[in-house]
């Protein structure tokens, strides 16, 4: 059993996929090719935001928006412990800091009634994570931006087609990100990414900063990188895009008959009636997490955790200074997940196994 089979779902669109490659290797426009643009009009047409972007991957993403922002050193930049580290990793990188407000024990998405008391003169935004593929509760975290004049960016990297509120997960707030590394929502084949935002300014800037600051061929306006998206990986993004709702209801479909079944027995996702989730992971939540894990190994369960240590308590993030016991929900939120597979094809026969198989572990 695999936890991620991205083979069966190549299966699927094998011929479309496999046209689209052909098409940009016998017009070798690899680096700005035409698809590039063609995706991004079908991401922007997708989430309803003005500007969609593509770019290298979610990691550049989440770091053009700080640059386009003007980021740097002395500034405070309020995010959740529990998630990916490329979320906080960026806002390091660039001279930052982070700013870690604790989750909410039902979502495990930062919880907005604890961000005020996070703001200081030197704050200048917000980066909500949208886990496991729902959006964060965006309207509390939207209201406590513009009271204090902060901007808000969404990371989308794991709910790139979730809903939240009847908006689509990326058009939520300010700025958005989203990456298509191959085992997320929509993958494609290697790295990818995009930006959402409604703002045109901003958008030019973030178009220049991703081929190194340049507005006109060998002018440069501002000190950019390397973050194009390639025009292959935007080719497989197109065709999975058109079959990607239908991936969305398969995804529900599963998670609903993973929770109809475990839902007795072990902590099933908290979704609330306001959010359509992608279900980028399935995470359940036990109190033996390590030892449900290793029975379900031996009998051939793979399992992932999303994410073990929170980045407060990382050793990259040990300069910051948190003490143990500071965000004590994602302290013990990341004790006791445990993610299943999950993906659109996933057969029933498999979900069967992964369901009698925790139950019988949680007896022995
Ligand atoms: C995957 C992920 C990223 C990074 O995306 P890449 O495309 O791998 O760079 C950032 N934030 C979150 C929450 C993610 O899940």
């Amino acid at each position: 059993m695999q936890f991620v089979d991205l083979v069966k779902q190549y299966d699927e669109y094998r011929r479309e996929i496999d046209a689209a490659m052909a098409q940009v290797m016998n017009s070798a426009q690899f680096i700005m090719g035409p698809q590039v643009k063609e995706l991004e009009t079908a991401l922007a047409a997708f989430t309803g935001s003005r500007h969609a972007i593509g770019c290298a991957s979610g990691t550049d993403a989440l770091l053009l928006v700080l640059m386009a922002k003007g980021v740097g050193p002395g500034d405070e930049i309020i995010t959740t412990p529990f998630t990916f580290i490329a979320t906080a990793e960026v806002i390091s990188l660039l001279g930052a800091t982070p700013v870690f407000v604790d989750i909410e024990d039902r979502t495990f998405n930062i919880d907005p009634a604890l961000i005020e008391k996070a703001i200081t003169p030197r704050t200048k935004g917000i980066v909500p994570v949208s886990l496991y593929g729902q959006a964060a509760d965006m309207d509390a975290i939207n209201a406590i931006a513009k009271k204090h004049s902060l901007w808000v960016m969404e990371d989308a990297c794991q709910s790139f087609g979730a809903s939240y509120k009847g908006g689509r997960s990326c058009n939520l707030s300010d700025f958005a990100t989203t990456s298509f590394f191959p085992s997320k929502p929509l993958g494609c084949y290697g790295d990818g990414g995009a930006i959402f935002t409604n703002d045109d300014a901003v958008a030019e800037m973030l178009r220049a900063l991703l081929n190194h600051g340049q507005q006109e061929r060998y002018r440069h306006s501002w000190i950019g990188i390397n973050g194009r998206l390639d025009t292959l990986q935007a080719a497989v993004l197109i065709v999975k895009l058109k079959h990607f709702e239908g991936e969305i209801r398969r995804r529900n479909e599963r998670a609903a008959y993973y929770t109809a079944a475990l839902s007795a027995h072990v902590k099933t996702p908290g979704v609330p009636a306001h959010n359509l989730s992608v279900y980028a992971q399935y995470t359940i939540r036990v109190k033996n997490r390590g030892a449900l894990a290793e029975k379900l190994k031996m009998r051939g369960i793979p399992t992932a955790v999303h994410y073990p240590v929170p980045l407060h308590m990382q050793m990259a993030f040990s300069p910051l200074g948190y003490a143990k016991g500071s965000l004590p929900v994602s302290e013990k939120v990341s004790e006791e997940v445990l993610s299943l597979p999950m993906y659109a094809q996933l057969p029933q026969s498999d979900q069967d196994k992964v369901i009698s198989a925790i139950i019988a572990a949680l007896k022995e």
